[in-house]
């Protein structure tokens, strides 16, 4: 049987709870009940929860089973700030893809009208991939971090392959690259880093940073994509190589 998921606010070992928009939905739209059986997905955990009771704006349920849960992939979306619109679709999708965390960066294309807003959006864009990954039935929801400069996310120290998303790179693909990780790690999974420019795309001097800080640029082909269709695109590549 598929139970619907939600994703607790807060727990412990044997309860979990509800509050806010979930479970104003939960208790006004499909009319909550006690005993009602649910999925709840308690930090990176899920159960098979009944409701056990309900106080004013609130769920409680108790936590019967575990149940198996998918983890994320371990990629990170260095996704350059771009129309918000397209950002937030971008963002919902590589939440149902199984993207772990998503920095948005602010490059030296990015409008800088939307570079100025992007932080006071992030909460927004959280919201996004929490609804993302309830509705996908994820076990957990992605990290959407605070919008960073992108040399300071180009710069960030960790073990991970870094893959630089450019339109003119003409012999090494995303899918090679991926490839290649995946024969490099052996019995694991690669982790990856993937950045997405932004709609006017790369200027040579992020491309050289992004070069000299180890990350390699990779094709999606010959078609010049739109941002959120590269971003989407990669995630469902390493996705598909990955799973
Ligand atoms: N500068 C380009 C132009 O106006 O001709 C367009 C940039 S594209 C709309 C935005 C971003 O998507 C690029 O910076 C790159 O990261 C990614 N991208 C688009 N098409 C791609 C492709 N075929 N291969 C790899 N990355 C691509």
């Amino acid at each position: 049987m598929t139970r619907r998921r939600w994703i607790a606010d807060s727990w412990d070992e044997a309860t979990a709870s509800l509050t806010g928009e979930q479970a104003s939905h939960l208790i006004r739209v499909l009319r909550a009940q006690a005993g009602m059986e649910f999925d709840i997905v308690a930090g990176d955990r899920v159960w098979h929860g009944v409701i056990a009771g309900i106080s004013g704006d609130a769920v409680r349920f108790n936590l019967i089973a575990e149940v198996e849960a998918d983890p994320a992939l371990p990629v990170m979306l260095l996704l350059s700030v771009f129309k918000f619109d397209r950002m937030e679709w971008a963002i919902e999708k590589a939440t149902e893809l199984g993207v772990e965390r998503i920095v948005p960066i602010i490059a030296r294309r990015s409008e800088k009208h939307l570079a100025q807003s992007a932080q006071n959006r992030v909460e927004r864009w959280r919201r996004i991939a929490r609804e993302a990954a309830q509705q996908s039935r994820r076990s957990d929801v992605p990290v959407i971090e605070d919008a960073l400069a992108l040399k300071t996310a180009a710069r960030r120290e960790g073990e991970a392959v870094r893959l630089l998303l450019a339109e003119q790179e003409r012999t090494r693909t995303l899918r090679g690259a991926v490839k290649e990780a995946l024969a490099a790690a052996g019995d694991e999974l690669p982790v990856i880093r993937v950045a997405v420019g932004p709609e006017g795309g790369w200027v040579a001097e992020e491309e050289a940073l992004f070069d000299s800080e180890g990350w390699k640029p990779v094709s999606l082909g010959p078609r010049i994509l739109r941002a959120e269709t590269a971003a989407i695109t990669a995630m469902a590549v390493v996705a598909a190589l990955l799973e």
